[in-house]
């Protein structure tokens, strides 16, 4: 009995697995890490061109079906079946990745395989159809979102082909589509949680201005703290607070907190997630009214600050990056 709680879809037509193998070019000499072989229906086709496959799959049983579909047969010893959660499994050295992808896992298994070193020449995944056309999406697409730019930031990432629900059993709710990421070789010289931190802010609302993303308290509390750190780790002295007197955070001497809790939507990620803002009751700090500067200069300079994230590229988001790192702002 299938468990669709582990996403358990099997691919039935043979057409589209030998359509997904065959596009991922494999050479004789390739090791293939395939997430999710369930029955092995791509398994015993990518065994047909590479040389070894390292198969993770969760489900004992169908790890035991897998490993009995190769009993005995030539191929046995060119397959390393891996009992575990692919998420958290320290993954060996591959070429190339195939996954007809459990869809509860697409968000975490795309950032594993776009971190790895060395990186995979190429990943040929199955992803449901909304999450595929977010990953392809461009500037101005209805799609855009933080995953997009993120995803296309590490890697070139194209839409393949589609594959419709009938093409499984049982059949998913939704249609899926097959797409191609190929890791960009070398990797941009960014740190992927300062590129990440930035996504976040501008993508809370990614119709509205950037400049109104950072009039929130919530984003401007986060890059105040960032501040503060980062002049305590580089040796900068904070600017207006010298030999002051002694002050608790935000300006104020002693008094009470505020907490105000503030949802950020994680725009195509997947992850909504709950940040908590201190808030001064007797207004702003000198640090936070440095921040505010410093952030609305940036803004400014890189006449960024009126543009959509949904309009933006991936240069835009790059040139304001680098604007705010110069002026000592992060986001992580
Ligand atoms: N590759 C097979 C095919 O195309 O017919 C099965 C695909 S099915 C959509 C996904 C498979 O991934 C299932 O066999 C399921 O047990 C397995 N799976 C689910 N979550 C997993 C995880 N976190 N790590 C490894 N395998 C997982």
């Amino acid at each position: 009995k299938m468990n669709t709680n582990l996403g358990q879809h099997i691919l039935k037509n043979p057409g589209v697995a030998q359509a997904i193998v065959d596009k991922a070019g494999l050479k004789q000499s390739d090791i293939v890490l395939e997430v999710g072989p369930g029955t092995g229906n791509l398994t015993v086709k990518i065994l047909e061109q590479a040389r070894r496959v390292v198969a993770v799959e969760m489900d004992p049983r169908m790890a035991a079906e897998l490993t009995k579909r190769v009993q005995g047969r030539p191929e046995q010893k060119r397959l390393e079946v891996v009992l575990g959660d692919c998420i958290k499994t320290t993954l060996p050295y591959f070429d190339v990745c195939i996954s007809n992808t459990p869809y509860q896992i697409s968000s975490p298994l795309v950032f594993k395989l776009l971190a790895l070193s060395p990186a995979p020449r190429t990943c040929i995944l199955m992803f449901q159809r909304e999450f595929a056309l977010r990953l392809v999406a461009r500037p101005g697409d209805a799609l855009y979102c933080r995953l997009s730019v993120n995803a296309q930031m590490w890697a070139k990432c194209t839409h393949i082909m589609k594959v419709g629900k009938n093409n499984f059993k049982p059949p998913p709710q939704v249609e899926s589509s097959v797409i191609k990421l190929e890791i960009k070789n070398p990797r941009p010289a960014v740190s992927y949680d300062e590129w990440d931190g930035l996504l976040r802010v501008v993508f809370v609302r990614k119709n509205k201005t950037i400049a109104a993303g950072f009039k929130s308290s919530a984003v401007m509390g986060m890059v105040e703290r960032n501040y503060r750190t980062w002049c305590a780790t580089v040796g900068v002295a904070l600017e207006g607070e010298e030999g002051g007197d002694v002050e608790m955070g935000d300006g104020e001497v002693g008094g009470e907190e505020e907490v105000e809790e503030m949802e950020v939507d994680e725009d195509g990620m997947g992850d909504v997630r709950k940040v908590l803002v201190r808030k001064s009751r007797k207004g702003k700090g000198k640090v936070a009214e440095l921040v505010k500067r410093k952030v609305e200069k940036v803004l400014a300079e890189t006449e960024l600050g009126e543009k959509r994230a949904g309009k933006c590229d991936e240069a835009d988001f790059l040139k304001l990056l680098y604007g705010f790192n110069k002026e000592g702002i992060h986001f992580s």
